[in-house]
């Protein structure tokens, strides 16, 4: 089989990507800028590399021999990183550029970005009820600042190597994905795992209260990891597609609801303290899946409440062990 390149494959979701790649036979190339023992995952079988994709020599030798990229790599976190990191998150452009370069140079077959429902305008977002997200609602573009705006800018350079260059690029709007083997603590954990370690905090604890950031009456949707690597899958294998596609949940839940399942999933009850000068992100986001239905005849439908149970008991375990991330 050709050989694939997983970039941010010691993160969440290119950890999981290349354990999956694997299981189907793939040669994989797994590269990331954290040293191997701070993976969150690692596939023996696969060509593990450490590199800083935002320099354009190391972009051109991860790419050289690949047929397919996939490009997971970006300096991110949940919405504490993003709202005090927006620097940081922009500088991300360098590698999506660089590595688009070096796949037209190595003239690579398919190449995936992983974008998000934060290129998503803020007026579309700023109330909890609003109806879902669909793919139109990116322009005009308002995106959330730092973050949003180089995720919009690179699903366009994205849009403009297919056009001018040919090269087939493929671009999934990710919404809030959780499950195993992520950031649950150190600063960069999204509101799923973050929620799990201050429930699984307080039951070890003994001090049954939680914070929660806002006030709790901001909705997602969440998307557990199967379904975000079944979307890829679907999203490389197409010949054409119209664009960037939402890849998420149309589940929508409040912060305060996703608390509940957590807390049913410990079997305690916490008292809340709500924190309204915390990061707190936009109002309300869900997925519109009508686009990616009628493409695929399919939508990620894990339900929350079972994707949470999967979540929580790893997080519950590396806790119990000892372990934080790293
Ligand atoms: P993650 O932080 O767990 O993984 C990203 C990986 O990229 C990290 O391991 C990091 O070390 C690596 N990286 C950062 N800079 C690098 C560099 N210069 N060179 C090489 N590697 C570098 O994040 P994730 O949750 O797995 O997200 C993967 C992708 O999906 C990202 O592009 C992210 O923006 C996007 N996304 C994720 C979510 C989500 O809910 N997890 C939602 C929307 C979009």
């Amino acid at each position: 089989m050709a050989k694939v390149l997983v970039c941010g494959a010691g993160g969440f979701i290119g950890g999981h990507l290349v354990a999956a790649l694997q299981r189907r036979g793939a040669d994989v190339r797994a590269v990331d800028i954290k040293p191997l023992a701070e993976w969150f995952q690692t596939c023996a079988d696969a060509e593990n590399l450490q590199m800083d994709l935002r320099d354009p020599g190391a972009c051109l030798r991860a790419v050289e021999g690949c047929e397919n990229v996939y490009n997971l790599a970006a300096d991110m976190g949940g919405m504490g990183f993003i709202e005090n990191h927006k620097a940081l998150c922009m500088l991300s452009v360098l590698i999506n550029t660089h590595l688009l370069l070096a796949a037209r140079q190595h003239a690579v077959r398919r190449f995936f970005y992983a974008s998000s429902a934060c290129v998503y305008k803020a007026d579309r977002q700023d109330q909890p009820d609003l109806p879902p997200l669909h793919e139109d609602d990116a322009y005009p573009a308002m995106p959330e600042d730092g973050y949003g705006w180089e995720k919009l800018f690179s699903e366009r350079m994205c849009r403009h190597f297919q056009e001018d260059f040919g090269l087939q690029t493929r671009v999934a709007r990710f919404h809030n994905v959780y499950g195993s083997h992520g950031a649950f603590d150190g600063g960069r954990e999204k509101a799923p795992a973050a929620i799990c370690r201050k429930v699984i905090q307080a039951k070890l604890s003994g001090d049954h209260s939680i914070e929660i950031w806002g006030d709790g009456q901001q909705t997602r949707s969440f998307t557990y990891i199967d379904d975000c690597l079944h979307g890829i899958g679907l999203f490389m294998g197409a010949d054409t597609l119209p664009g960037p596609l939402n890849l998420g949940s149309a589940e929508k839940v409040s912060i305060n609801q996703l608390v509940e399942i957590v807390e049913s999933l410990a079997g305690i009850r916490l008292q809340r303290r709500y924190n309204t000068t915390a990061p707190r992100g936009v109002s309300g986001r869900c997925s519109d899946n009508s686009r990616i239905r009628s493409l695929f005849d399919w939508e990620p439908s894990t339900p929350l409440v079972r994707g949470m149970a999967a979540t929580y008991a790893w997080i519950e375990a590396e806790i119990r062990a000892g372990r934080s991330v790293r």
